[in-house]
């Protein structure tokens, strides 16, 4: 990124000059550098601020420019925000909205899916993994259900990609959000994949402006940013399955030493075969949240997301597992990653089973 923030500071739309030229080659490298690693094509990649701008896009952006009477979606109860409030807004404006429930591990049964869809629905939209309990959905099976219904798929990917298995040739979804900043990369950049195969899918831009990004996204690109998105995904798929394995294992030794000393503890999400390897979420009985969360602070860890932390209600992802609000706050989320070590596994789990025996003492 440095060159781009010191050196070469040239806008990737001034097209009469060789300091445009050489941001829009930088541009354009990491466009294709990304669409590699997901086995797409370089046009089928939008940058954008985030995933809550991708997913902004991808549903709004349909919406406003799909047929007249497709005016139906289907999301799944435990989508981000992102993807909630705008399914909301689109409601309160007089569409017709589909919220999916989950089971008791936070899973999407693909047949409540294809049973919630009519002639009138203009997009379904479900995470590839739930960022807060972690949960992997069976997305390649929901796309083909869309697909045969040619009902279009978007899928919040952005706590999926760099971290399991993501191939468009073999998803076949038709738009995917990402985000810089799950993966290692910068904070402010993200992108929109949006399938060019088949019949080319329109969407209406949020904003109006320039017309950067074939007109789906005005504004200067941020250059810098872009770079070290394509470089992060780079550096994350490379790692991916060695990361994977490793992280797992110091999850699963996470949860046992936990649960060797501990008494009423429960695992929010699937078991390991079906959710994220870094991600663990955990419950207390007996135990108040809020003091627990406080009596950690040494740890980097949170009850729900940091998404919504900025109000005390409880997680609408651990609500949907029919937690109570009592229990939902008395959650840790575990977010392992590139720097965890072995050490600082035997630390968290010494720390939460001492904090937990003295509240309940
Ligand atoms: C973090 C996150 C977002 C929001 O991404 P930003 O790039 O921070 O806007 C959206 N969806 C999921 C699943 C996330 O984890």
């Amino acid at each position: 990124m440095l060159p781009y923030l010191r050196d070469d500071f040239g806008n990737a739309s001034s097209t009469s000059h060789q300091y445009g030229w050489r941001a829009e080659a930088a541009v354009e490298d990491a466009r294709e550098r990304i669409a590699a690693g997901i086995g797409a094509e370089p046009e089928e990649i939008i940058f954008t601020s985030g995933a809550t701008e991708s997913n902004n896009l991808a549903i709004q952006g349909r919406l406003g420019s799909a047929p007249p009477g497709r005016d139906h979606i289907v999301v799944g109860v435990t989508e981000h925000p992102s993807v909630l409030e705008v399914a909301a807004r689109l409601e309160r404006e007089g569409r017709r909205v589909t919220r999916l429930p989950v089971d008791g591990s936070g899973m999407i049964d693909p047949d409540a899916v294809a049973a919630a869809l009519d002639e009138h629905t203009a997009l379904v939209s479900i995470a590839a993994a739930n960022g807060e309990i972690g949960a992997l959905a069976p997305v390649g099976e929901i796309a083909q259900r869309c697909r045969a219904r040619d009902v279009v798929f978007h899928s919040d990917a952005s706590q999926a990609l760099g971290k399991i298995p993501l191939d468009t040739g073999t998803l076949d979804a038709d738009l995917l959000s990402f985000s810089g900043h799950k993966i290692y990369g910068p904070k402010g950049i993200g992108a929109l994949y949006i399938r060019s195969r088949r019949p080319r899918l329109l969407l209406r831009p949020l904003f109006e402006g320039g017309g950067q990004e074939r007109g789906l996204r005005s504004g200067t690109l941020p250059v810098p940013q872009i770079v070290g998105l394509a470089r992060a995904l780079e550096l994350c798929l490379e790692e991916r399955e060695v990361e994977a394995g490793r992280l797992g294992n110091l999850r699963d030794s996470l949860l046992e030493r936990i649960r060797s000393e501990l008494e009423g503890v429960r695992l929010n999400g699937p078991g390991p075969g079906a959710r994220l390897p870094a991600n663990l979420n955990l419950s207390f009985e007996a135990v108040d949240g809020e003091r627990l969360l406080l009596a950690l602070s040494d740890l980097a860890i949170s009850s729900g997301s940091a998404c919504s932390s900025a109000s005390d209600a409880p997680s609408h992802v651990l609500e949907a597992l029919g937690h109570s609000d009592s229990l939902a706050k008395a959650s840790l989320r575990f977010g392992l990653g590139r720097g965890t070590t072995a050490e600082d596994i035997e630390y968290a789990a010494a720390r939460v089973v001492e904090e937990v025996k003295r509240q309940r003492g």
